[in-house]
């Protein structure tokens, strides 16, 4: 079996498209990629590094909590705004364990999609992951319609100019340039950012980073110049969290580098058994222009 989406992706090192035979990628050139173990396919550009990644205790803290189904209300959100009727695959740098890109797959049953990350826990998990109504995936990486691919956000995308029909964006950093380049002239970039309620009741609680105001329209002074916003929908309800959830909340965010562990179990422990959260954020789908 090949890896899925193969033919949307690129040779790091030289951009040329890659094959496959048995468990090696490699371009006309003679750059070649061996699969881990784990289902990746390791196409880091030279000079990137996977160091910054999320640590194996971020991966999990995440993957525990999305699976608990309290952001499935974002989720269906992102990936009702990712089907398009443009050729290509779906592609998410920035993809962590693969949670909202496979959602974008089962939305649309005729699509492959691409997840890159630059971490290697979050990745062995996207590497597995089984599409809602899809068939289990009998081995890890060459089967299903889902690749998980380390590469670093930053850096040329290991992917071929217009081969995306949709960009996912989740709760992440952009590349608007590169983002730009691997859209196909029909799709779509749709973008998940937090809005400035967004978990106040646990920003104020726990003195977590709070969502810079100033952030919308940073968003749109970067994207402004290569994209237009089509449509936005804004998301809001609240949730009820037990300290568990409150943990791997904290855990899967930018805080979680931020804060002495001592301290913010202390913090949890002092909360209400049950807390009321705000999610609140906006789904924006942006065209080309
Ligand atoms: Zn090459």
């Amino acid at each position: 079996m090949t890896l899925p989406a193969l033919a949307a992706l690129a040779c790091p090192n030289c951009a040329q498209p890659l094959t496959q035979a048995d468990r090696r990628l490699s371009c006309p050139d003679g750059h070649s990629f061996d699969l881990a173990k784990q289902g990746y396919a390791p196409l880091l550009a030279p000079g990137s590094n996977a160091t910054t990644g999320d640590t194996a205790d971020q991966v999990a803290a995440r993957e525990d909590f999305l699976g608990s189904g309290v952001y499935d209300r974002l989720t269906a959100a992102v990936a009702a705004a990712s089907v398009t009727d443009a050729p290509g695959v779906v592609i998410e740098p920035g993809c962590g364990t693969g949670h909202y890109l496979a959602a974008a797959l089962a939305a649309d049953s005729s699509r492959e999609g691409i997840g890159l990350d630059t971490s290697k826990y979050a990745l062995r998990r996207c590497a597995k992951r089984v599409i809602a109504g899809d068939e289990p995936r009998r081995d890890a990486g060459t089967h299903g319609r889902l690749a998980a691919v380390l590469a670093d956000a930053w850096q040329r995308l290991p992917v071929r100019d217009g081969a995306a029909a949709a960009v996912l964006n989740v709760f992440a950093p952009r590349n608007a340039d590169e983002i730009a380049r691997v859209l196909h002239p029909r799709g779509a970039l749709v973008v998940l950012t937090p809005r400035q309620d967004h978990l106040r009741e646990l920003v104020d609680a726990l003195d977590l980073l709070s969502v810079d105001p100033a952030k919308p329209q940073r968003t749109a002074d970067q994207l402004g110049t290569l994209f237009e916003a089509e449509r936005t929908d804004d998301i809001s309800y609240s949730i009820g969290l037990g300290h568990k959830e409150v943990l791997q909340l904290v855990g899967m965010g930018p805080s979680a580098r931020h804060l002495d562990a001592d301290a913010l179990a202390a913090a949890v422990a002092a909360l209400p058994e049950r807390i009321d959260v705000t999610v609140s954020a906006s789904v924006t789908r942006w065209r080309k222009r």
